[in-house]
């Protein structure tokens, strides 16, 4: 616990999953395109009607129709896949199918070098979460050996920097949110959303971007998990 500024030991260690444990952006570019090869060969009119860019805006849309479902990522893509695949005359339901495909390769992750040895080391002294706004699986990516639970935007109904996000994750760890010290990439969800919630935050930065001007600095940046002690 602590007082007044002092910073004090975290009890538990969360982290952000995507652009912090692994590089998100080549991972959903893979799993778009086999997505899209599926549906070319199993739907094909719906694939006609459509390209990798026009889903994207179907989401976008899904997300403006339904601002309370916005930070649920799994329902995003599911309906703005049934939309796509009744337009084109198909079941619903191969909107599921289309989703787990899409979803299997969304989880085939490669974590950064650092982050098993890492993860392993500092497991052994203090529960470790993960905290993700993305519908990622630990158990899918491999990694849920590490952590003692996962707290999502999908099960809190809300996204970082939300703070109830951040008291879920107390409330889960049986913490108060001071205690807790959250690793992430994002200046705004991870390290601002923390620290207004009342926990401690670690900004990484694994490739050298700056500090957006409007936000109050970081207290501690890294660049790799290796830097936490
Ligand atoms: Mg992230």
């Amino acid at each position: 616990m602590r007082d007044g500024g002092a910073v004090s030991l975290p009890s538990v260690l969360s982290f952000d999953l995507d652009d912090t444990l692994w590089p998100i952006g080549p991972v959903i570019e893979a799993a778009e395109s086999e997505l899209w090869a599926w549906l070319c060969e199993r739907h094909p009119r719906a694939a006609a009607a459509h390209s990798i860019e026009s889903m994207r805006a179907l989401r976008a849309a899904a997300a403006a129709r339904f601002p309370e479902r916005g930070h649920d990522m799994t329902f995003l893509r599911l309906h703005s896949l049934a939309q796509m695949l009744v337009a084109a005359g198909y079941e619903a339901s191969a909107a599921e199918r289309a989703f787990e495909v899409f979803y299997a390769a969304r989880n085939r992750v490669s974590c950064y070098a650092d982050v098993r040895p890492a993860l392993a080391r500092l497991g052994g002294r203090r529960p470790l979460y993960a905290l993700s706004n993305g519908n990622a699986s630990l158990e899918r990516c491999g990694i849920a050996a590490f952590f003692a639970g996962h707290v999502s935007a999908q099960s809190v109904g809300a996204a970082k920097p939300d703070p109830r996000m951040f008291a879920a994750l107390a409330a889960r760890a049986g913490v108060a949110p001071a205690e807790i010290l959250h690793v992430g990439d994002d200046p705004y969800a991870d390290v601002d959303g923390a620290r207004r919630a009342g926990a401690q935050a670690v900004w990484i930065n694994r490739d050298g971007r700056s500090w957006p001007a409007e936000l109050e600095p970081p207290a501690r940046t890294i660049t790799s998990l290796e830097e936490i002690a």
